[in-house]
């Protein structure tokens, strides 16, 4: 870069610096500015709202908001861990703690806020945290592993945050509040007690309406309890303070830049200090020319383009923003937006309350029926709705906005009531209309083009409901007929097929494709699409409509893909390989050695799994009966390697051996493998346990996957590993045995009925309108009110089970179609010969170059069994 190049200086890469960096890059700046970041913590910007994930097993690089890429791409000048010390705004440089000094023509600040710690006795005692970084984090996470008590001083948005993850810890945990409820600055009294009841319900102990006075240190120095203003004392061995954040404007003060009475480096509404033209000030250090300093993200954002802008020349200002917060803390949905409080005087409430239930809804209405606010707890459903109507009049009754369904409240309102004007989506500020001009002009269909088209949606995420409906109601107008059709022979989705067969107990697929297929499709034989989609439905159905629980009887057997047909995977020399079932990955010396037995009398190459079983490979058809026949002697049954089915449910040894085990997690996996064995889905199944937070057993990966914890288990659904990872998304925690099995049916039940054809659950998950919060809203609070029927499937399941491979060595009519030559059923194939290597079989075949073999096959990959 030419030495007149300008410079630019940024202090801070959280969450605002990095929003800023895109804005540049966005606009062209990085190519001609020298741009020098200055960061103070020892990693690039990563994802702080979501910090608390990290606690349900998201890594520090699963947070992380960029990538090298990005940085060397934008030729960004990254100093990671070298914060700036001070600002010399005369002759315009600034000093890193390195002792590096650079000159700037524009400097920027985003130095974010600091978490406020009351000024008691022994606040930086040992034991003592705040919780604002990733360092933070790992920092309560070690102190906790010798701890049994915390305790969080602040009730507010991040206290609760904090107070889950103690209780994630095992840790008993306490919440004490100064205020006479739980998050005093977004909900009311009526939502603080809805809170409350749902929060104590959960475990935690919430002391409101008392202060810390100070804490309580042993002869060690480390925390033991806290004194309270009532004159009680609690016990604890942790304390997290929480009590608000304060901008970070200690360089700005320093160098002589204006700050407001109450902190917040002063700016105009170009993000441009009210000091110095040449430094602009971003996000939460910043006190925007309303006079606020936003505590939000989206604001913060908003702030990052209007600096990028003004930089740029061109047009934008920040004048204010919409402080709505949608948040699910501990597992409850709390919102609140406008004006919640009605301080704006001269309005009426119109409150929905059900304590029993944890709910609170209140409407803040003005005089002449404007919407002016609200709050929600324990069902924010319509947030996306009633924010983007706030400051217009409904056209509806405010009633029916907070009435729950069946409440004798009038037609719910839909978003295409919205005005076009209206925002759908407050973290990129994009309106209705911009969302139906991306139907309309840029020809977006789904909600992810109009994510990728308008930007909505890709913040914090609470919006995208709303615009899958807007995109629909759309191209509705539009008279677009978007086809949805499962394939050429049928109209109906994979989920409205589900519906039809199990709705009329049709178990023909014929019957079916006459009935309900495409005109053109009934009376021929279907397609390699629905053909198996179908087999199936009915399969997953088969107890619960009467059809045979057997996927070869009858008309089923010509439904199913290769695998099925022989009830084995099919390798490349056209061999097929064994894999019986381990519950759980335990066996027991015995069974292992009737498989090395049959390894060896039938020379098969054995290879142990990652799904923690043994995989025999090389067997011919003809082989397969008499294989199977000893190992179900042995007491083996299926393992079911071939099927779109349950495969395994992996676990960690546990409670039982291990020394950090919190729960006996063989036994719950070796339980679940045997309820869900055999189940067939719209695509393989895997699962996992592990018996603490360590993971062993990499449960996060799978499409259901449960961890120990001191009090039960957290249930976590629509992870994946293979060649499109996906961390799973935590839907319950501190589960029961019994809880976590009613769950687990519900949810995978659930599955089976929405899911498309060949989707994994970390596909649906993403996919489906509403994603983990729809599903949760379903699977936990029963919103469809269809869960006595998945449970009831689930049972049909269980109590209709029986292995596959045992009804097939019983029966000499079955076993018929286990021949390579119809016609020449004593012939084994020529075809399947074999070489030694390392002491045992491969096939006698050149390897395959990865690109002749088919899409499908790599992604069933033999380590996934
Ligand atoms: C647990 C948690 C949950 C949250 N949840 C939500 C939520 O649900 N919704 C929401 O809208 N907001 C939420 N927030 C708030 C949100 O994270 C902040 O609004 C956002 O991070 C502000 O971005 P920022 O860049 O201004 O500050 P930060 O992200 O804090 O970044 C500031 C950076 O500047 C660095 N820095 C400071 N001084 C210097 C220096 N002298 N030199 C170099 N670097 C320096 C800091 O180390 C930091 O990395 C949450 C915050 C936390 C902690
Ligand atoms: S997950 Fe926990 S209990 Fe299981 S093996 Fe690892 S450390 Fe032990």
């Amino acid at each position: 870069m030419p030495t007149d190049t300008p410079t630019l200086v940024l202090i801070g890469h959280g969450m605002v610096g990095q929003r800023f960096l895109q804005a540049l890059a966005e606009r062209g700046l990085t190519a001609t500015h020298r741009v020098v970041v200055l960061c103070e913590e020892p990693r690039p910007a990563y994802d702080r709202v979501q910090l608390t994930s990290y606690f349900s097993g998201r890594t520090p690089e699963d947070l992380s908001l960029t990538d090298a890429a990005f940085i060397e791409t934008h030729g960004i000048e990254l100093r990671v861990g070298d914060p700036a010390v001070s600002v010399d705004r005369a002759a315009r440089t600034v000093t890193a703690r390195s002792g590096l000094v650079v000159g700037y023509d524009v400097l920027v600040l985003a130095t974010g806020s600091y978490p406020f710690v009351p000024p008691v006795p022994n606040k930086d005692a040992g034991g003592c945290f705040v919780y604002r970084t990733i360092e933070d984090l790992l920092a309560i996470e070690e102190y906790a592993r010798t701890a049994t008590t915390g305790a969080v001083v602040g009730g507010g948005l991040l206290g609760l945050e904090a107070a889950g993850a103690l209780k994630g810890l095992g840790l008993t945990t306490h919440i004490v509040e100064f205020a006479p409820r739980l998050m005093p600055v977004q909900v009311d009294e009526g939502g603080g007690a809805a809170l409350l009841r749902t929060v104590e319900e959960m475990g935690l102990a919430v002391h409101t309406g008392v202060g810390t006075q100070e804490i309580v240190v042993g002869a060690d120095g480390a925390v033991t309890g806290m004194k309270l203003s009532d004159g009680s004392e609690l016990a604890t061995d942790l304390v997290v303070f929480s009590a608000g954040v304060r901008p970070r404007d200690r360089l700005a003060r320093d160098c002589g830049l204006d700050v407001g009475e109450r902190g917040g480096i002063a700016v105009d509404e170009q993000c441009r200090t009210v000091t110095d033209p040449h430094v602009f000030a971003i996000g939460e250090c910043a006190l925007a020319a309303d006079g606020r300093v936003y505590g939000l993200v989206a604001p913060g954002y908003e702030q990052a383009e209007t600096a990028a802008a003004a930089i740029a020349d061109a047009e934008a200002s920040f004048t204010g923003a919409d402080l709505s917060t949608k948040l699910k803390l501990l597992g409850v949905d709390v919102a609140s937006f406008g004006d919640a409080h009605g301080t704006g005087g001269d309005c009426l409430d119109v409150v929905y309350s059900d304590s029993r239930a944890g709910l609170y809804k209140k409407l803040v209405i003005g005089r002449d029926g404007t919407l002016l606010g609200g709050i929600l707890v324990g069902d924010a459903e319509a947030y996306g709705t009633l924010r983007a109507f706030t400051g217009s009049v409904p056209p509806v009754a405010p009633e029916a906005l907070v009435l729950p369904a069946g409440a004798g409240a009038p037609a719910r309102l839909g978003p295409s009531a919205l005005p076009d004007d209206a925002v759908v989506c407050s973290c990129h500020n994009v309106t209705k209309g911009t969302v139906r001009g991306a139907v309309t002009e840029h020809r977006c269909t789904t909600v992810p083009e109009v994510k990728k088209c308008t930007k909505a949606g890709t913040g914090c995420g609470s919006c995208v409901k709303v615009l899958g409906q807007l995109v629909d109601a759309e191209l509705e107008a539009n008279g677009v007929e978007v086809d949805k059709g499962l394939c050429g022979c049928f109209g109906h989705t994979r989920e409205e097929l589900y519906e039809i067969v199990l709705a009329l107990r049709l178990t023909s697929y014929r019957e079916l494709l006459d009935r309900y297929g495409r005109e053109k499709a009934r009376g021929g034989d279907g397609c390699e699409v629905c053909k198996p989609a179908v087999g199936s439905i009915i399969a997953s159905l088969a107890p619960a409509i009467g059809a045979s629980t057997y996927v070869l009887d009858g008309e089923q057997a010509a439904l199913q893909d290769t695998n099925d047909h022989f009830l084995a995977n099919l390798q490349r020399n056209g061999s097929y390989s064994v894999v019986p079932r381990i519950p759980g990955g335990e066996i027991a010396p015995e069974k292992l050695i009737v498989i090395g037995e049959i390894a060896r009398d039938f020379g098969l190459y054995t290879k142990i799994t990652g799904g923690q079983r043994i995989d025999m490979f090389g067997a011919r058809v003809e082989q397969l009966p008499l294989i199977w026949a000893r190992l179900v002697d042995a007491g083996f049954e299926s393992g079911h390697a071939y099927g779109k089915s349950l495969r395994t449910v992996k676990s960690c040894v546990g409670q039982t051996w291990c020394r950090y085990g919190v729960q006996d997690s063989v036994r719950i996996a070796i339980d679940l493998e045997l309820r869900y064995r055999g189940l067939r889905s719209p695509h393989k199944l895997k699962s996992a346990v592990s018996g603490c937070q360590r993971e062993c057993a990499e449960a996060q990966s799978k499409d259901f996957g449960v961890i120990a914890t001191a009090n039960g288990w957290n249930l976590y659904v629509g992870g994946n590993g293979g060649a499109t990872p996906r961390h799973a998304d935590l839907l319950a925690q501190d589960l029961s045995d019994a809880e976590l099995v009613r769950l687990i049916d519900r949810f995978l039940m659930f599955y089976i009925r929405t899911a498309d054809r060949l989707e994994r659950t970390s596909v649906w998950l993403e996919r489906i309108p509403g994603g983990l919060d729809h599903v949760r809203d379903v699977v936990v609070h029963d919103s469809l009110g269809i869960c006595d029927e998945l449970e009831a499937l689930m049972a049909a399941h269980v109590a209709h089970y029986r292995d596959e491979w045992a009804e097939t060595i019983g029966d000499p009519e079955r076993l018929a179609r286990f021949v390579s030559f119809v016609n020449a059923p004593d012939a084994p194939d020529p075809v399947v010969a074999f070489v030694p290597e390392r002491d045992q079989i491969k096939p006698d075949l050149p390897l395959l170059s990865i690109g002749r073999r088919p899409a499908d096959d790599l992604l069933e990959g033999s380590a996934t069994r």
